[in-house]
């Protein structure tokens, strides 16, 4: 691997930022790149493998329109169909195979599947991005306006997704996954309808959509990537005028988290475009320094990770229960009796044929003690990343420390991976006796802890640290893997 030898470009604040201005008189990019230069880990032609995957998927496009229209009616029969269906064992099946479709199968499943097939749910099978670009074929495709491209958008949906989820209790209650759900597929049509100049843009996938992130982030830990054939060099660009539905100026494409794998842009038998590849797993993060890394990702590793944490926490730990009684009586000391009513049941879980009614008092609980354990969490990941940094820079590390801060911060990546699959796909560990899921929780942290390691190695290593200064600096990277798995050990001895 080539190291880097200048300072690394490193987008924080907007969506897309050049790696270097190369751009030509008419704002179009005039040089092209040195693949061994730009793509040092991107190999020239796809293996014989990749070819016959690409054909593969080339033939079944035609049929993803049938493949969209059957997964947006199935998605509205599982969300709406309890509810409308009147009270009787069959409205009680479709609830209950809904809620394990959803939490035991789908999630963990499209989770995973990014290591494998990239984000190739949300272009082939995801009923949400579809029907948001149908919707924009007809909508009024205006330019996407700078609060939607604002990087901290989809983090910002994410936690209230998942924040919303647990308050309004989504694993239970029809009700709760017709407002979650149902709520975002609303909000996918309507940014669908709004917004993204072209034809059929995703503008909620790439900017808005609550798993956009989580699965984009992810999936640069993936063994397939779409990488232009004729590159251009500059570094990602955001482009609304071509072909890609999430605004991926396609010849500039260095990073694997905005591409939805719709397979717009292979064209086999072509010399352009894009054509698919194989690499190892993790390659990506890697050498992150050579794909576009941004800070708002590695934010939302921290904070997805914390607030996963805290959910599943609060339902675990006696603590928040204690918590909860010593602050409900000071409340109630001080006359403030309302905390102990209910809100509105788009807020709380209020369910009292199910015995569960949720009190101000929970709203908040809930609310104060999951984003209390992430920002606590978020702290301490940030202080072991900054450790890093600081050292990495003392030994002679290239960089500035605010880039090193960024490119190191990928390390934590498949911790966060497996603490997001523990925290939010907790059923996929139901279908298993309790001593064997322990055991499966805790190889999972096991291999994630590993792995980052072997991660952080790797991009310690395009820093220029070698040798011993290479592994003390290390240190403090395995030390935030290894707080994380700590951190989930209520979920494995819970089983
Ligand atoms: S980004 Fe979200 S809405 Fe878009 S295809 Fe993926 S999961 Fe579906
Ligand atoms: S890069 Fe190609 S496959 Fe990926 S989203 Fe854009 S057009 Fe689709």
């Amino acid at each position: 691997m080539r190291p880097m030898t200048a300072s690394i470009s490193v987008a924080v604040a907007t969506e897309t930022r050049p790696h270097c201005n190369v751009a030509g008189p008419r704002g179009k990019s005039v040089m092209t790149a040195d693949r061994t230069r730009d793509f040092p880990d991107v190999p020239p032609r796809g293996g014989t493998v990749a070819r016959r995957i690409e054909a593969v998927v080339i033939g079944i496009r035609p049929f993803l329109p049938y493949v969209h229209a059957g997964m947006v009616a199935f998605f509205v029969v599982l969300i709406v169909g309890p509810l409308i269906l009147p009270p009787s064992p069959l409205a009680q099946n479709l609830a209950h195979a809904g809620n394990w479709l959803i939490w035991g199968l789908w999630f963990p499943l499209v989770f995973l599947s990014v290591v494998v097939a990239g984000r190739t749910w949300c272009g082939v099978f995801c009923p949400m991005g579809a029907a948001s670009a149908w919707v924009n074929r007809i909508g009024l495709q205006r330019p996407v306006p700078g609060w939607l491209r604002w990087e901290g958008a989809p983090i910002v949906s994410f936690l209230v997704i998942t924040i919303l989820g647990q308050t309004v209790g989504v694993r239970e209650y029809p009700g709760a996954v017709l407002e979650v759900f149902g709520g975002t597929f609303v909000a996918a049509l309507i940014i669908g309808f709004l917004y993204g100049r072209g034809r059929e843009k995703r503008a909620w996938c790439r900017h808005a959509c609550p798993i956009g992130l989580l699965l984009g982030v992810f999936s640069r830990l993936g063994i397939v990537d779409l990488v232009p054939k004729r590159p251009v060099a500059g570094g990602d660009a955001y482009s609304e005028r071509g072909l890609c539905p999430t605004m991926i100026d396609l010849k500039r494409k260095t990073e694997s988290r905005h591409c939805v794998m719709c397979m717009h842009c292979v064209q086999p038998q072509s010399a352009g475009g894009l054509g698919l590849r194989l690499r190892a797993p993790g390659a990506e993060v890697a050498n992150i320094a050579h794909h576009h890394p941004v800070a708002s990702e590695v934010w939302f590793l921290y904070l997805a990770t914390g607030v996963s944490l805290g959910g599943f926490l609060w339902l675990a730990l006696p603590q928040y229960q204690w918590l909860r009684q010593t602050l409900g009586a000071w409340a109630i000391d001080r006359g403030w009796t309302w905390i102990g009513t209910s809100g509105p049941a788009w807020l709380m879980a209020v369910h009292p044929e199910a015995r569960e009614v949720f009190v101000w008092l929970d709203f908040f609980m809930i609310i104060g003690w999951m984003v209390g354990v992430m920002l606590a969490l978020t702290a301490a990941l940030l202080a072991l990343n900054a450790l890093t940094s600081w050292i990495a820079g003392r030994f002679g590390a290239t960089g500035r420390f605010q880039d090193r801060l960024v490119i190191i911060g990928y390390q934590v990546a498949p911790a966060a991976m497996v603490s997001l699959l523990l925290g939010l796909g907790v059923e996929l560990f139901t279908l298993f006796p309790p001593g064997t899921a322990s055991v499966l929780k805790l190889a999972s942290l096991a291999f994630a802890v590993g792995w980052g390691a072997w991660l952080g190695w790797r991009i310690l290593g395009s820093l220029r640290l070698d040798g011993l200064r290479r592994a003390i600096v290390l240190l403090p990277g395995l030390v935030a893997s290894l707080l994380i798995a700590a951190a989930w050990w209520p979920a494995i001895a819970g089983g």
